[in-house]
């Protein structure tokens, strides 16, 4: 693997006694896509909020670039910059135009000036095919347009690593290709990728490892083709015969 990007040691987190992250080892290298795939319920979500720092841990420890997650304050504030995530939910400012919504972080965190932070959101925008949409609000988009312009909106920040947690399972079945064809060319530039999705199609394009998660453990790790033909633990096999 590269130098790793992000590191989880020893990870172990309960939300009362539900132990929902147990014992978590897991390492991303610089430039790798991790696809997070298992049953609901079994801490997915939990865990890109733990890398995000949305959620504290009880033990263990994670890195991003090497440094430990801070408590709190402007260290937080410039490490949650480092960590781009979308979420299922498309969490745009619905009174703020789609412009807008792209340039306010790195107006504010990142102190760009105004002309800057523009030039750049359209660039992103037009990355990701919505810059014709610039001047509208959220709720004039499509779903499929709403997600690529949360994608925008993350990458305006120059994340180190960008976490997506099912970013297309409340999406239309005709938007999916549109947000993963984004997500799998930012994959080939080489971002780092957190990606919590049962979309197999991305795995397989994009994903150089798949991680199986049950019941807030890692049960297997393996390449996309060996997990999706010869998935090894029975949780998985389960699970796979399930989804498929
Ligand atoms: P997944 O994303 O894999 O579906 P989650 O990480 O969302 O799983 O949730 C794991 C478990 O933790 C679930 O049983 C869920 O109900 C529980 N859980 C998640 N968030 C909280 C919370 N804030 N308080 C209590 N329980 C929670
Ligand atoms: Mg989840």
């Amino acid at each position: 693997m590269t130098e790793p990007l992000v590191v989880l040691k020893d990870v172990q987190k309960h939300f009362g006694d539900l132990h929902v992250l147990r014992d978590i080892n897991l390492e991303i290298g610089k430039g790798e896509v991790v696809v997070v795939i298992g049953p609901s319920g079994s801490g997915k979500s939990t865990l890109c909020r733990a890398i995000n720092r949305l959620e504290t841990v009880e033990s263990g420890t994670i890195t991003i670039d090497g440094k430990a997650l801070p408590e709190e304050g402007k260290a937080l504030a410039q490490l949650r910059a480092d960590v781009g995530m979308v979420f299922q939910s498309f969490n745009l400012f619905a009174h703020k135009t789609i412009l807008d919504n792209v340039t306010l972080g790195p107006i504010k965190v990142r102190k760009q000036k105004k002309a800057d932070a523009e030039k750049r959101g359209m660039e992103l925008l037009e990355r990701v095919g919505v810059a014709q949409q610039a001047q509208k609000f959220p709720a004039q988009l499509s779903g499929g347009q709403q997600q690529r312009v949360a994608i925008a909106r993350s990458l305006a920040m120059d994340p180190k690593v960008m976490l997506f947690d099912e970013p297309t399972s409340a999406l239309d079945p005709e938007m999916i290709n549109e947000v993963l064809d984004v997500m799998v060319g930012l994959a080939k530039e080489g971002m780092t990728m957190i990606v919590v999705t049962h979309e197999m199609g991305f795995a397989r394009k994009a994903a150089n490892r798949v991680v199986f998660m049950a019941d807030g453990q890692i049960v297997e790790e393996n390449t996309p083709e060996e997990f999706f033909t010869h998935p090894k633990s029975d949780r998985a096999k389960d699970f796979l015969g399930k989804i498929l």
